[in-house]
């Protein structure tokens, strides 16, 4: 019996690693002209570091964590998000000492041990950014900027950018005394997750999916009526400063994420296209993070995009990996030599070429052409090396147009950067 791969933990096959490549090479280029840097860490950390930063009533931390022992009975845990293990790195390597501003993205597998379904998987990817050093409300409107910009640039235009403030320390924990008074007086009404999480983690009832928690909901306090004045003043910088980039937005008070860490700006980059309405990108402000395990009080601001859902999102638009410019169809073995060297020469000027090692006809070579959709193919046999010339031929309109063998590479390198131009 041949071994198989892990349940929701899936295999990224060539068909469909062009899109894959295509996300993450916008990214690297967007995120670089805003001052981004990649970092890459670990995919496993100390459990402890998980459960300090997420938070223990998280569902993540709760339930979701990929966690085992190692053979010297560390608890250890596949990380379940990159913020956590990229704020550890940081303060661990002292990067606030190099600059102010710390502006880091990462791109990687994540894990979640949950019933893997459509769209959700055990391992799943993430590209993320954090900028860690500045509390200017400015930057959370460089953020939303640089988010959005990117979803312009892979081509979804179908995604809305949706933001709330959740306040900070001095001025949540009201607003949460009031919506756990609130919630008190509904407790019958709500699903029986909703009532535990009722004095845990009470915000998350206000974006339960249940329909008699959204009822029983609807006239909730809103956050935004108990920001202290710093926190009003914050969210209303972003938003001007948004109006003035012309970046659209709209407000949803509910918008709560499931993470303890956040504060003031939260956001979410939502679609209506992968059947209810989802999130793609999600992020916030998380001013106390970086204190909270173990560094200096500097305040940060990030997000992460799932990755599974931006290849899902760009599944019509067909990104594809482009095929080989020329085919190399050869009869006879000196043939053969010269255009194994033509081949090599090619390849490495940066030309993606092919031929036959199998000793295929030329028939067989010249249908094997066709498969790979190569733009051009040459046939090289005796005749060719005697003549001084071959036939090239257009595979797409059939042309034949005569090349000479003495300067071919030449010949060809015009001829395939000129149609490669054309071809843009
Ligand atoms: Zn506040
Ligand atoms: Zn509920």
């Amino acid at each position: 019996m041949s071994i198989t791969g892990i349940k929701g933990m899936n295999d990224i096959l060539p068909e469909e690693i062009a899109t894959w490549q295509f996300l993450e090479e916008t990214a690297r280029k967007i995120f670089a002209t805003y001052g981004c840097q990649e970092i890459r860490v670990p995919v496993v950390e100390k459990t402890e570091l998980f459960c300090r930063s997420i938070g223990e009533t998280t569902d993540i931390v709760e339930k979701e964590m990929y966690t085992f022992n190692d053979k010297s009975d560390h608890s250890l845990t596949l990380r379940p998000e990159g913020t956590a293990p990229v704020m550890r790195s940081f303060i661990q390597h002292k990067l606030y000492n190099l600059d102010q501003v710390s502006k880091l993205y990462y791109m990687g597998p994540m894990f979640r041990y949950e019933r893997p379904q459509k769209g959700r998987y055990r391992q799943f990817h993430q590209i993320g950014a954090e900028i860690i050093g500045i509390d200017d409300p400015r930057m959370d409107a460089q953020v939303l900027a640089m988010l959005s910009h990117y979803f312009e640039a892979v081509g979804l235009d179908d995604v809305s950018l949706q933001i709330n403030s959740l306040g900070c320390p001095e001025c949540r924990p009201a607003y949460r005394q009031t919506l756990i008074d609130f919630l008190q007086e509904r407790m019958d009404q709500l699903c029986p997750d909703c009532q535990r999480r009722c004095s845990s983690n009470p915000l998350r009832v206000l974006d339960c999916k249940s329909k008699s928690c959204k009822e029983a909901t609807v006239d909730a306090p809103s956050v935004l009526d108990h920001l202290c004045p710093s926190c009003d003043e914050h969210f209303a910088t972003v938003q001007q400063r948004l109006n003035q980039l012309g970046t659209s937005y709209t407000i949803n008070n509910r918008m709560v994420r499931g993470l303890d860490y956040y504060t003031k700006t939260t956001f979410e980059m939502v679609t209506n296209n992968l059947g209810a309405q989802n999130a793609v990108a999600a992020g916030g402000r998380y001013d106390g993070l970086v204190e909270e395990l173990g560094g200096p009080a500097l305040p940060g601001i990030g997000f992460a995009m799932g990755v599974e859902r931006l290849v899902l999102l760009l599944q019509d638009k067909k990104i594809e990996t482009p095929p080989p410019a020329l085919f190399l169809a050869t009869l006879g073995e000196e043939a053969e030599l010269f255009a194994f060297k033509i081949l090599n020469q090619l390849q490495r000027e940066g030309i993606y070429a092919e031929m036959d090692f199998s000793g295929k006809s030329l028939k067989a070579q010249l249908r094997r052409a066709d498969k790979l959709n190569c733009r051009y193919t040459i046939m090289i046999g005796e005749n060719e090396l005697a003549t001084g010339s071959a036939q090239l031929k257009h595979m797409v309109d059939g042309e034949q147009q005569t090349i000479q063998l003495d300067g071919l590479l030449d010949g060809l390198r015009a001829l395939l950067d000129d149609s490669a131009a054309t071809s843009l």
